[in-house]
């Protein structure tokens, strides 16, 4: 939503009515840019923009250009304005004296690594085709091109990526190494087939090597405990969270950190999303009829010492798991759930055997993926009556936007998390009848740090703040 200085209706940038697309198109991309303003429409004689500062030189460019002599101004935000800039104003390829799909494909995938992009998202619409980067979480526009130049790239794509050409009719897979001067970076491509066109996704295959403890980065708390789940016998150890909250990174970081020749360690995946040197891996998608209790039942015969099972989903795994940990093996799993405590409660739900369950659940971490402030352009503040409440601190910090982080206030990611490690003493409180609220008192009473502590204390520490804990968390107003 803009903010409305000056008495006019206020409007929703995701609503493509709310901009007069001709008179956008009187002022080149590059201007727009460069001086950070965006024509809106007219009202009557008037024309209104949104502008962040360079007041004298934009009316001046504007009365010229539009030949009109009353402007009304809102002030905005500078990466609200760039963002509708990019939305809202279609590139015109052609100016780029013919530039060939190649060289277009080869220059987008650069400048979305630039901008430490994970996803690129390629979004056919009625008359335009969207080009969208997803960066620490978040998706955005970056770019509105014609229609017409989506047919040759979406094939220039389909061909390096090795898909069937022919077919737009049905989804398909695959994937690409691009080239880079340092190293090679991999990408997995998805097609779907929508009204408008097919819709294709570039995924970045993260790096193996890079993925570690040190890189998902848990509080000290949380580590101590990752670090215990690391040295435990046997026994089984659940990631939980919603979709995107890292789990399959921090089960990534736990291989990595157990890799050695000494273990056979084997995973079940649906898909895989990293590959491992040294690890035994399998992607069920990839055999018919296969699931994660059928799979585990074959590894089983493998003669395994560490197990990876990407999700647990039904009743049959659950029993599988427990019956793997029973014969002496550590098996990590993920499951979809929001807390620790009922994390405990699916799991009883699911189980039948439920002794076994109590007897060989050894830990659960439950966590969320935040985005941290961008260390360039962060700005300290006093603390609201309402924070001061809530994280009892004086000063907190806020999203600004610069150069360095593509003007969204935010650079990289954070994990903030509760754990647990669930041995002799605390084991009949969490299988117990004890209400929720009562069990979470008492596990606070022995030292237990829950998730909003986590995620406060990244607050105050000035890593994040608290529009985007609310993102991934409820909190009371
Ligand atoms: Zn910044």
């Amino acid at each position: 939503m803009l903010i409305n200085q000056k008495g006019f209706k206020l409007i929703n940038t995701n609503n493509h009515t709310s901009i007069n697309k001709e008179l956008i198109h009187k002022f080149s991309y590059e201007l727009l840019r460069e001086n950070v303003f965006c024509p809106l429409g007219f009202d009557n004689e008037n024309v209104t923009i949104i502008l962040y500062d360079n007041e004298n030189y934009v009316l001046k460019k504007v009365q010229s250009t539009l030949n009109c002599e009353k402007i009304n101004i809102i002030k905005e935000k500078k990466n609200t304005i760039l963002r509708c800039i990019d939305e809202y104003y279609q590139l015109d390829l052609k100016k780029f004296q013919n530039i060939s799909v190649n060289d277009f494909l080869e220059k987008l995938i650069f400048h979305s690594l630039s901008q430490n992009t994970s996803d690129i998202h390629f979004c056919p619409e009625k008359e335009v085709l969207k080009i969208k980067y997803r960066i620490d979480g978040v998706l955005y526009v970056k770019f509105t091109i014609e229609k017409e130049f989506w047919k040759n790239l979406c094939v220039r794509i389909k061909i390096i990526s090795n898909i069937d050409i022919s077919e737009t009719r049905k989804s398909q897979d695959g994937s690409f190494v691009h080239k880079c001067a340092f190293r090679d970076e991999n990408f997995r491509v998805a097609t779907h087939p929508t009204i408008f066109g097919e819709n294709i996704v570039i995924r970045r295959v993260g790096d193996a090597k890079t993925i570690n403890f040190d890189f998902v980065q848990y509080s000290n708390h949380n580590h101590y405990n990752v670090k215990k789940y690391e040295k435990l016998p046997y026994g089984l150890v659940l990631f939980t969270g919603p979709t995107g909250s890292g789990k399959s990174t921090s089960l990534y970081s736990m291989i990595n950190a157990l890799n050695d020749e000494s273990k056979n360690i084997m995973t079940l995946e649906d898909p895989v999303e990293c590959v491992i040197p040294g690890i035994v891996q399998s992607d069920i998608r990839e055999y018919p009829k296969m699931n994660f209790n059928l799979g585990l039942r074959s590894i089983l015969r493998q003669d395994p010492d560490v197990i990876l099972i990407g999700e647990i989903r039904d009743s049959d795994t659950v029993d599988m798991t427990i019956r793997a940990s029973m014969t002496g093996h550590k098996v990590f799993s993920t499951l979809h759930t929001h807390d620790i405590l009922s994390s405990v409660d699916r799991l009883k739900e699911l189980s039948n055997h439920r002794v076994l369950l109590e007897q060989y659940l050894k830990g659960v971490i439950s966590q969320r993926l935040i985005r941290c402030l961008c260390n360039w352009c962060k700005k300290q503040r006093k603390t609201s009556e309402i924070e001061k409440k809530l994280l009892n601190c004086d000063v907190v910090y806020d999203c600004i936007g610069c150069e360095k982080c593509s003007y969204t206030g935010f650079f990289g990611r954070v994990i903030i998390a509760e754990s647990l490690l669930i041995d002799d003493e605390n084991k009949e409180l969490i299988f117990s009848k004890v209400p929720k609220i009562n069990k979470l008192h008492q596990l606070k009473e022995k030292g237990f740090t829950d998730i909003y502590e986590d995620a406060f204390q990244k607050v105050r520490s000035g890593i994040t703040n608290l529009q985007e804990i609310k993102r991934h968390i409820e909190i009371g107003d």
